[in-house]
């Protein structure tokens, strides 16, 4: 989940886009990359101090069962060195970020990487892991406002990973059908980006801001909401494009 713009739902979407994906039934991995930690604590788990990613430690030594069964989580560390490390990754720190998430893919179907608000260093080394991005945007005015460095950052990775990485959808979030501005968002996005937007898009719901304070996903704290029947069709979609 990647976008340099924070508030924008790339926690909200690596928490229940990964439920829902765990309940029907396949094996996920959510690794929090952000210092912020609210991944982590949104499922009830606690920070580490030093992130698993960048230590010796085997990686299955860190990963923590949630709530939801299928669901695990790499929990964030809010560790400044650690931080810095991972911030200002050169290559050995990219490969090894790398090296412990390759140590694991065999146990997982999915891994889901919460990226933070930058196009720094720690959202490079978590796009060379991965083999695609899935970019919340925001129904606002200058949604799409900056993220032309940010599409070039992942172009380069995509040249720099021969084409491991590629575009994996664009989700428009907080999208609220009344507004107009929203309706005008949709279209500039969708004439943007073209078919990778998805057709499913997660509505403005008070569900889905109140379920982490629970430490639970929306479909623990709120299984009949509105929040919870987009994440449903997101994964849906998702599923489909695999
Ligand atoms: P990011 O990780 O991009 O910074 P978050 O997922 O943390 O963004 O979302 C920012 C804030 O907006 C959080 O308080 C979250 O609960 C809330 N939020 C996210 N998506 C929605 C939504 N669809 N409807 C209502 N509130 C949302
Ligand atoms: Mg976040």
């Amino acid at each position: 989940m990647v976008n340099q713009k924070g508030g924008v739902g790339k926690t909200t979407t690596a928490i229940n886009l990964s439920a829902a994906l765990a309940i029907a039934g396949h094996r996920c991995l959510l690794v929090d990359m952000d210092p912020q930690c609210n991944a982590t604590t949104a499922l009830d788990c606690s920070p580490t101090n030093g992130h698993a990613l960048i230590g010796e430690t085997q990686l299955t030594e860190t990963i923590v069962e949630t709530s939801t069964p299928s669901l695990s989580i790499v929990p964030g560390s809010r560790t400044f060195h650690d931080v810095d490390k991972l911030a200002t990754a050169g290559d050995t720190e990219t490969a090894q970020v790398r090296r412990h998430l390759d140590s694991v893919i065999e146990q997982y179907d999915f891994i889901l990487i919460d990226c933070p608000p930058s196009v720094g260093a720690l959202t490079q080394a978590a796009l060379t892991a991965s083999t695609e991005v899935l970019m919340p945007i925001q129904c606002e005015y200058f949604a799409m406002e900056g993220l032309t460095q940010l599409i070039q950052t992942i172009k380069k990775v995509i040249v720099a990973t021969d084409g491991r990485l590629t575009f994996g959808g664009i989700l428009l979030t907080m999208y609220e059908p009344h507004l107009e501005l929203t309706h005008e968002v949709d279209e500039e996005v969708r004439d943007f980006f073209g078919d990778i937007v998805f057709d499913s898009v997660v509505p403005r719901d008070v569900s889905l801001c109140e379920s982490p304070s629970h430490g639970q996903t929306v479909f623990q704290y709120a299984p009949r909401s509105r929040g919870a029947f987009a994440y449903t069709q997101l994964c849906m979609e998702v599923l489909q494009r695999d």
